[in-house]
């Protein structure tokens, strides 16, 4: 991450989100959850080690070619605030590909194969997806001119927010339902860590609530104290299963 300020805004979101953790629990963490904890962040900095080169890489490409949508008559601020948005439209779209493309799922299954979540979750990605999600980001990056300052800003965004959304923290209901009216809460993306592949493909979206609603993939369930998280029929793997994982299921 370039700008300082943003990275230490990063990381002071994380240190509260991981405070927050042990003064409200949600659901009791399972008796290995250190082992868990450890194959996480194994996973994620495997994963942040190409995230910044590529969007850097994406950036350059995309800064040096005309885009097809300019957006200048927005202003700048109008501009930021629509390359957001898309590229908010764009992970959604993502996300569902990678639940539907059975060639995809093989890479975002690592992810859902956690049987337990917390802020740890929110790193746990095989690096292959790293890979194949930065590269599609060509795609609106080109089209909107977006550039990596733009890019980087998103993926700090996305990566609070994913923090939040996975923590195992309990919020009092009301607030949570009225938060839940904006951005993904707990409570509706642990329901897309559900168990059950049903509950699995639903909740898609990452920064704002509202997609899932206009793509009609929102699940109105909430969370549950216990209820089952993971992959429905199987089982979370060790660490080298997991990085092996896409290529030999
Ligand atoms: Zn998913």
């Amino acid at each position: 991450m370039s700008d300082p300020w943003l990275a230490s805004a990063l990381a002071l979101w994380i240190a509260l989100v991981l405070a927050l953790e042990r003064l409200a629990v949600a659901q009791t963490p399972p008796a290995d959850n250190l082992r868990r904890i450890l194959r996480n962040v194994g996973l994620g900095l495997i994963a942040l080690t190409a995230a910044p080169l590529l969007l850097t890489l994406t950036g350059r490409i995309a800064g040096g070619v005309e885009p097809l949508v300019p957006l200048d008559v927005l202003g700048p601020i109008g501009a930021l605030a629509v390359q957001l948005l898309v590229l908010d439209i764009w992970t959604y779209g993502m996300h569902r590909a990678y639940h539907e493309v059975p060639f995809l799922w093989r890479f975002h299954a690592p992810h859902h194969l956690d049987d337990h979540l917390d802020a740890s979750s929110a790193f746990r990605f095989h690096f292959g997806e790293i890979l194949i999600s930065a590269a599609m980001r060509l795609i609106p990056a080109l089209a909107f001119g977006i550039d990596v300052a733009t890019l980087l800003l998103f993926e700090a965004i996305l990566t609070a927010n994913a923090v939040f959304h996975h923590s195992n923290i309990r919020l009092p209901e009301r607030f949570e339902k009225l938060l839940s009216l904006v951005i993904v809460t707990p409570s509706i993306h642990w329901m897309h860590h559900h168990k059950t592949r049903v509950d699995t493909d639903s909740n898609y979206t990452a920064i704002l609530s509202i997609w899932d609603r206009i793509f009609g993939s929102r699940n109105p369930k909430p969370r549950r104290i216990g209820m089952p998280i993971g992959v429905e029929g199987e089982r979370d793997r060790s660490f080298g299963k997991l990085l092996v994982y896409p290529f030999v299921r």
